[in-house]
C-alpha cells in the first residue's frame, strides 16, 4: 500500500511516501523555513535526481501542496493521482495517557490532540496543523495518528510517578510518558528477528541517540522504563536540551538571572545540552572534531553525555535485573563509534565488553553485533526507520477501516 508519511515541526514539514508492501521509499523529502523569507524545498525521488529550491511558503497548507504537486508532476513520474496514495501517517508527538495505539483521526481525536497542546506546547500544535494540511489535500482518504508516547504506555506506575502530591498526577496528569516510541519499539522487533529466544523472555535496552536522545527499558517486548519524562527535556544530555537536572537549579537561576518563564524555557530548550557545555556546537561531529585538536570544553561535553548514557544503562539492568542486549540508533548511534565505546567502558562488571575492531569497522545502515563473542550483553548497531513504523501502522488501520474508496 503507497501511504505518505508527515511529520509536521513548527517550520518544516518532512515526508516520506512509503511502499509499505516493499518496505520501500518511494519518494521523501523536506520543507523547512515554513513561514520565512523564503523556505527551502527538497525532494528525493529513489533512483531519481534529488532536486533542492527555493521558494516562498508560508503555511503548512502550502507546504503540503508543494509536495503534492511535485509528486504529481508528470515529469516527476511518482503518482499519476492523488488517489494512488492510499493512507496517510502522522506523526504525533504527545498522545497523553488517552493514546495506546495509532488511531483513525477523527474529530474527537483531533480534540485529543488538542488537549495535549499544554503538555507538549512545540509539537503537538504543528503536529495538528499538519493534519489539517493534509486533510485539506488529501481530504478522501483515512489519516492516521501514529503517537511518540504510545509505545511506553506500558510503563508500571512505580516509573512513571514523580516523587510530587499524588493530586498533581490525578488533577494534571504529571507523569513520564516518554518519547522516540516508534524508534524504541522499531529498533527492539528488528531485534527480535535475528535471536533464537522467545520475545518474552528477553530483556533489551535502546538507546536512540540523535539530536534528541533517550534510553528505553524494554522487559519481554513492553517499556518498562525511559529517561525522556513528562515532556521530551529530561533524562540524557541532548544536542541543545539540558535533559535531568535538580530542580532546585531553576529557582536559582531564575533568580540570580531574573529570567522569564520563557527565556528559562529557552535556556533549558536550546541553549543547553552539548552546546551549552562545549559552548561550541549542537552536533557531536563538531564536537568530535573539536575534542580531537585539544578543545577541553567540547571534550567535557562528550564526557559528560557518555556518562549519562552509561549510569541510564546502569540503572536498567538494574531495574530489569538482567540485559541480553544493548542497541545503538539514530545519528550519533548509528555513526560515532567513539560514544558507542565511551558510553559502555568499564562495564565488565556487568557483562558487556565492545569488541573494538567491530565497533570501529561497522558499516553505515546495517544491523551488525560490535560487542566481543564472550560478552555476556550483546552490543548491537541497528538503524532506526520510525517513517516505516508510521506507515506500516498506518496501512493497517487503513485496511481495517476500508474507509478509502480506492482499498
Ligand atoms: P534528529 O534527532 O534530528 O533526527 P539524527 O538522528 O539525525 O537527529 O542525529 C543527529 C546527530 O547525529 C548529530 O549530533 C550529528 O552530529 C550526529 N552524527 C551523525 N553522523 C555522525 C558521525 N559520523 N559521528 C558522530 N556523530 C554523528
Amino acid at each position: 500500500m503507497l501511504v505518505l508519511v508527515i511529520n509536521c515541526g513548527s517550520s518544516s514539514v518532512k515526508y516520506n511516501l512509503i511502499e509499505t508492501s516493499e518496505e520501500r521509499d518511494v519518494c521523501k523529502g523536506m520543507v523547512e523555513r515554513i513561514g520565512a523569507v523564503t523556505s527551502i524545498v527538497k525532494h528525493e525521488p529513489d533512483g531519481k535526481k534529488h532536486t533542492k529550491d527555493t521558494r516562498v511558503i508560508s503555511n503548512h497548507s502550502e507546504a503540503l501542496q508543494e509536495i503534492m504537486n511535485y509528486l504529481l508532476s508528470p515529469e516527476n513520474d511518482i503518482i499519476s493521482s492523488p488517489s494512488d496514495i492510499k493512507a496517510v501517517g502522522h506523526r504525533v508527538v504527545h498522545g497523553g495517557e488517552m493514546f495506546k495505539d495509532s488511531v483513525l483521526i477523527d474529530d474527537d481525536v483531533t480534540e485529543a490532540i488538542e488537549q495535549a497542546f499544554d503538555l507538549a506546547p512545540l509539537h503537538n500544535p504543528p503536529n495538528l496543523k499538519g493534519i489539517q494540511a493534509a486533510k485539506e489535500n488529501l481530504p478522501k482518504v483515512p489519516h492516521v495518528a501514529v503517537f511518540d508516547t504510545a509505545f511506553h504506555h506500558s510503563l508500571p506506575a512505580h516509573a512513571y510517578l514523580y516523587g510530587i502530591p499524588n493530586r498533581l498526577y490525578r488533577r494534571y496528569k504529571i507523569r513520564r510518558y516518554g518519547f522516540h516510541g516508534t524508534s524504541h519499539y522499531y529498533v527492539s522487533r528488528q531485534y527480535y528477528k535475528i535471536i533464537d529466544k522467545p520475545v518474552k523472555e528477553t530483556k533489551v535496552i535502546t538507546c536512540h541517540l540523535g539530536n534528541g536522545g533517550s534510553i528505553a527499558a524494554i522487559d519481554g517486548g513492553k517499556s518498562v522504563d525511559t529517561s525522556m519524562g513528562f515532556t521530551p527535556l529530561s533524562g540524557l544530555v541532548m544536542g541543545t536540551r539540558s535533559g535531568d537536572i535538580d530542580p532546585s537549579i531553576l529557582f536559582y537561576i531564575v533568580e540570580k538571572e531574573e529570567l522569564t518563564l520563557n527565556s528559562l524555557h529557552a535556556l533549558l530548550n536550546r541553549h543547553s545540552g552539548l552546546l551549552g557545555l562545549s559552548g561550541y556546537a549542537s552536533d557531536m561531529r563538531d564536537l568530535i572534531a573539536e575534542a580531537k585538536n585539544g578543545d577541553r570544553r567540547c571534550q567535557q561535553a562528550i564526557d559528560v553525555f557518555c556518562y549519562k548514557i552509561k549510569q541510564y544503562i546502569g540503572s536498567y539492568i538494574a531495574s530489569m535485573n538482567g540485559c541480553d542486549a544493548i542497541i545503538f540508533t539514530a545519528g550519533i548511534g548509528e555513526n560515532s563509534p567513539l560514544i558507542r565505546k565511551k558510553s559502555l567502558e568499564k562495564m565488565g562488571y556487568l557483562g558487556i565488553e565492545v569488541d573494538d575492531e567491530r565497533n570501529e569497522n561497522a558499516e553505515h545502515g546495517k544491523i551488525q553485533k560490535i560487542s566481543t563473542d564472550d560478552s555476556k550483553t550483546e552490543v548491537y548497531i541497528i538503524p532506526t526507520n520510525e517513517e516505516l513504523v508510521i506507515a506500516i501502522d498506518t496501512a493497517k488501520i487503513a485496511q481495517a477501516t476500508k474507509q478509502s474508496p480506492w482499498l
